[in-house]
């Protein structure tokens, strides 16, 4: 096998599963057949494949086949766990809710007693009914990776396969938890004393969700206006929204579509989906912008560069572009200019004021909650996976976050893979880059066509460079929480 065929094989592999991802996601097909898909490429997973893309020396082809083994040896488990969770209720009372509506109905929760109980309800029959399989899906990947690694610490082995620092991240990522402790016990403190009503020791995980829900302003987000207001301040940027077509945006109602919105490639850069499905809010705007990042980031790709620059590589670059569209949420002069918060003088911009300290103390409640994730990531995946770990989890979550996480979740809170090491390292990246846009292009630089072109010509190398090199050409040596850490700290003061 040559490296040339591997790759087309690959290529059409990514191709079939991405079609696979946005059919069933969107509702137009009841179930996925991924397993069917991976067995049609087989090939892919033989030995051969692997010594081949060992010869190639590029790191993002061996990680990328090494991921292969891992999804197709996990697909089981994973589908196992779909089934699970498609049938299963909690029971509260004499209300019944089904398992997956949970967490939304929570987080939507007024009533603090009720979403107390339906979280304590939920984490129980989770815990139960998922916790077996989650341990034995995340020992098989443990040992998929050492064995194509050949190093049975597997911490050491996704650094060595994916570039990415772990240990070195979880330093800075300590370092971060200490720095903004004050500043984000203030913050929450006065955030949940108005929308909770209960000392700080006394908050839960439930009350997070409520907690961040900023309901107070749901009326300046229509979701009937998303696609419209993202079309135009692309546009001011000189960028199009759909890049000449290539971004389909399903938002038609299906029954069957995912509660959440989510991008697919299909072809990069040719066909890529951003698929929506709103359900009211602030979020809504968020989860669409951060959506519509990876989509512009997918379809922007110089159709020249190689496979593995187009489709693979370091996550942290298109996860940071993502974040570098939806923190546009979080700004005020974008809030002011784009959304109906902009009417009414100065009641307006108290409005705004209110709500981006809201936004920025659940902002830093979620980078403190990623903080905590990766060192316990890290001691989970060096212990057997019994349940000894579990307070660890709940002491390092809840320390962070100042919400107290039960231990049940040890199991199921985890990104595989240390997915969550992207998202720090995205905060990182994202952070630097809108400060070097601020820098050059001034605070609206999101109506700026030069900042447009410039952020444009960053997306059009897709991933052929990882984060911290990306950081490096715009000034940033080593990637740290800096420019994260200085631009939440005067809006949470
Ligand atoms: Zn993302």
């Amino acid at each position: 096998m040559t490296l040339d065929t591997l790759v087309a094989r690959g290529e059409q592999l990514n191709h079939e599963l991405g079609r696979e991802w946005y059919l069933t996601g969107a509702g137009h097909k009841p179930e996925a057949d991924f397993q069917a898909i991976y067995d049609r490429h087989l090939i892919l997973q033989d030995e051969e494949a692997l010594a081949v893309v060992r010869g190639a020396n590029e790191p993002a082809l061996l990680e990328w086949i090494v991921d292969l083994r891992v999804g197709r040896r996990v697909a089981p488990y994973a589908e196992q766990q779909l089934a699970w969770e498609q049938q299963a209720v909690v029971t509260v009372g004499d209300r019944t809710v089904p398992f997956l509506r949970a967490g939304i109905e929570i987080q939507n929760a007024a009533d603090r007693a009720w979403r107390t109980a339906l979280d304590h309800a939920a984490t129980a029959v989770g815990a139960a009914g998922l916790n077996g399989l989650r341990r034995d899906r995340l020992a098989a990947e443990r040992e998929v990776v050492s064995a194509a690694v050949g190093n049975d610490d597997y911490v050491a082995a996704v650094a060595h396969l994916s570039g990415m620092d772990l240990e070195r991240l979880a330093e800075q990522a300590e370092a971060l938890l200490g720095e903004t402790a004050d500043l984000y016990g203030d913050a929450l403190a006065r955030l949940t004393r108005r929308r909770i009503g209960v000392p700080l020791d006394a908050l839960v995980r439930a009350d997070s969700g409520w907690a961040f829900r900023a309901d107070d302003y749901d009326a300046a987000f229509p979701s009937d206006r998303l696609v419209e207001i993202a079309v135009r301040q692309m546009g001011e940027m000189g960028l199009d929204a759909t890049e000449a077509g290539r971004v389909h945006v399903d938002t038609e109602e299906r029954p069957g579509k995912q509660p959440r919105a989510f991008c697919v490639p299909v072809r990069v850069p040719d066909e890529v989906y951003l698929v929506l499905r709103p359900s009211g809010g602030h979020s809504d705007y968020r989860t669409f912008w951060h959506e519509l990042g990876h989509a512009m980031h997918f379809a922007a790709v110089d159709p020249d560069r190689a496979f593995h620059e187009r489709w693979l590589g370091d996550n942290s670059v298109t996860e940071a572009f993502a974040m570098l569209w939806d923190h546009l949420t979080l700004d005020a002069g974008w809030l002011g200019r784009h959304t109906a918060m902009g009417q009414g003088g100065s009641a307006a911009a108290g409005q705004i004021a209110d709500l981006q300290f809201e936004l920025a103390v659940a902002e830093l409640y979620l980078l403190r909650r990623y903080a905590a994730k990766l060192a316990y990531e890290i001691a989970l995946h060096r212990s057997d996976y019994r349940e000894e770990i579990a307070d660890e989890y709940a002491e390092r979550l809840t320390a962070a976050t100042g919400f107290r996480y039960p231990r049940e979740l040890y199991l199921r809170d985890v990104d595989p893979g240390f997915y969550s090491a992207r998202y720090l390292r995205a905060w990182q990246l994202e952070a630097a880059l809108a400060r070097a846009l601020v820098e050059q292009f001034d605070i609206d630089w999101f109506r700026n066509p030069r900042a447009g072109a410039f952020v444009r010509e960053l997306m059009r190398r897709g991933q052929a460079d990882p984060a911290d090199r990306v950081a490096a050409e715009i000034g940033v040596d080593p990637l740290s929480f800096d420019a994260a850490v200085e631009r939440l700290t005067p809006l949470l003061a």
